[in-house]
C-alpha cells in the first residue's frame, strides 16, 4: 500500500512531467478558435500585426485552466491584453492569458494542471487608435519560449 507521502511525490514529479513535457497541456478553456496564432489583421486596429496567442471564443465569466502546473509570475493589467495572467512552467517556457473579467489566483501562487486560474472577460484597453482593443469577449492565450512566442496549440495534448 503506498503512503500518502509517497503519492504526493509522485504526484509532484507527475506535475513537474506535464508542466515542461511538449504536447502535455490542457486547453484552458473549450471554445472555438476565433482567431489563429500568426500574422492577421487586427481586427479593431485595421493593421497588419503579430497575433501571439490564439483567441478562444467563450461565454463572460467562463473558468479559464491552467494548462499544465506552475507559478504565477504575473497577475496585473496590460493594455492591451486587459486583466492578464502569466504562469512559469519552468525551461523557460511560459503561458499567458488575456482579456480576462476576474483572477482567481495571485502572483507567486503555485497552480495545478486545470486549476481555475480565472473568468474570462472583455478587458483590453483603448488600442492606439482610441478604439477599444477587443471586439466581444474571448480568451486570449499564448505561450512563451525562450523568450519568442510560439504557437500554443503546439503545446496541447491530443489538439
Ligand atoms: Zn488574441
Amino acid at each position: 500500500m503506498k503512503t500518502d507521502e509517497e503519492q504526493k511525490k509522485k504526484e509532484e514529479q507527475q506535475n513537474k512531467q506535464n508542466s515542461t513535457n511538449k504536447a502535455n497541456w490542457i486547453m484552458p478553456c473549450s471554445g472555438k478558435i476565433s482567431s489563429p496564432y500568426g500574422w492577421r489583421i487586427h481586427p479593431t486596429l485595421k493593421t497588419k500585426k503579430f497575433h501571439d496567442g490564439v483567441d478562444i471564443g467563450v461565454n463572460l465569466n467562463t473558468p479559464v485552466k491552467a494548462v499544465a502546473s506552475g507559478i504565477v509570475v504575473k497577475a496585473k493589467w496590460y493594455n492591451g491584453y486587459g486583466k492578464y495572467i502569466e504562469i512559469d512552467h519552468g525551461n523557460s517556457i511560459t503561458s499567458f492569458y488575456g482579456h480576462l473579467n476576474e483572477f482567481k489566483v495571485c502572483k507567486n501562487q503555485f497552480v495545478k494542471q486545470g486549476q481555475i486560474i480565472a473568468l474570462s472577460g472583455n478587458t483590453a484597453g483603448i488600442g492606439a487608435n482610441g478604439k477599444v482593443m477587443t471586439t466581444g469577449p474571448h480568451l486570449h492565450f499564448g505561450v512563451q519560449e525562450n523568450g519568442d512566442s510560439a504557437n500554443p496549440l503546439d503545446f496541447i495534448r491530443n489538439f
